[in-house]
């Protein structure tokens, strides 16, 4: 797996925390962020971040990946609702008492590393709080 500094760094809003749009208008809440409402056609819309917290909706194991990422195996990925009302897919870790239900929080974790120039690449994951307070 390839990692680009310059990618990463064009990219290191979205990378590292989780950037919704807020409507000004109808108040929806719009993620990923774009300039327009799919509500109400409004372009007045406010960029927010997460607080990166909400609830594990459901979640599935995969045993498969992309090239690059076959290291991560098996990969853990939820669907969560964050508590600014949206669902999002996201990887999850520290996934031993993993359950539908529970409350989750996003933590900065290792995605990959590149072999070639040792550069490691971070991004978001999420984790069950139960979990964190245990450690
Ligand atoms: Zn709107």
């Amino acid at each position: 797996m390839k990692i680009s500094p310059p990618r990463n760094w064009r990219l290191k809003e979205t990378l590292y925390s989780i950037v919704l749009g807020k409507c000004e208008k109808c108040g929806s809440i719009l993620y990923p962020y774009q300039q327009l409402c799919s509500s109400c056609g409004s372009t007045n819309i406010k960029k927010i971040v997460s607080r990166g917290h909400g609830k594990l909706i459901e979640y599935t194991i995969s045993y498969q990946s992309r090239e690059g990422y076959e290291k991560a195996l098996p990969m853990a990925v939820g669907l969560i609702e964050l508590d600014e009302g949206v669902r999002i897919l996201a990887p999850l870790t520290d996934t031993d008492n993993i359950k539908e239900g529970a409350e989750v929080e996003a933590v900065l974790r290792r995605i990959t590393a590149d072999s070639n120039n040792g550069l490691i690449q971070y991004g978001i994951k999420f984790r069950v709080i139960d979990n964190a307070r245990d450690n």
